[in-house]
């Protein structure tokens, strides 16, 4: 049977994005008000829908964006799964921003990660699921409670990455770091499905 493929989302997943972006909000004289929900309109609730948009693409957009980088043992993690799982897909799949600026930085953060080419940057905010969907096995390794809902739908097998706003995410299993991706916890999980 042909092996799953692994979709690593981006952002509080493979690299901390929430971070460096809140410090630059605060930069800009926003505060914020919550922490533990993925909706910013609940971190900043004085701010207009399209106002947050236009933020979060400006960040996006920003040297400060660019510079976000994987840590070394997500580093470490993915190019241990690549070398002992080497015919398992990897690809990341982000709804960062599709603008080519966004594109050419995101790629750029993936430099030295194996497969950076397989990079799927859709529009700001989309659902997964037209990328979920291309493939009829998949493990998916996510933040986002919406995400993870979306490819648990499609009955893909999926992975939490713990953070304060996904507390309540059911049908997951939940790792606390991308190191805790081991290839033996994946052929476990294929091993469970087989
Ligand atoms: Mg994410």
């Amino acid at each position: 049977m042909n092996k799953p493929t692994l979709f690593i989302d981006v952002d509080g997943v493979l690299l901390d994005w929430f971070n460096p972006f809140h410090a630059w909000m605060k930069r800009q004289g926003m505060r914020r008000v919550r922490t533990d929900s993925y909706d910013m309109r609940d971190s900043y609730p004085s701010l207009a829908t399209a106002e947050l948009r236009r933020l979060v693409l400006d960040f996006n957009q920003s040297p400060a964006f660019r510079d976000l980088q994987p840590d070394d043992d997500a580093r470490k993690a993915l190019w241990n799964i690549h070398h002992e799982l080497p015919d398992w897909p990897i690809r990341y799949v982000s709804s960062c921003g599709s603008t080519a600026k966004i594109q050419e930085a995101r790629s750029a953060q993936l430099t030295g990660i194996p497969s950076p080419m397989m990079l799927t940057c859709l529009r700001l905010g989309a659902s997964k699921r037209p990328i979920f969907q291309q493939v009829a096995r998949a493990i998916v390794v996510e933040d986002s409670p919406e995400q993870l809902r979306v490819a648990e739908e499609l009955g893909h097998f999926t992975v939490c990455v713990r953070q304060p706003w996904n507390r309540i995410v059911d049908g997951t299993i939940r790792i606390n770091h991308l190191r805790d991706l081991t290839p033996e916890a994946l052929r476990k999980i294929e091993k469970g499905r087989e």
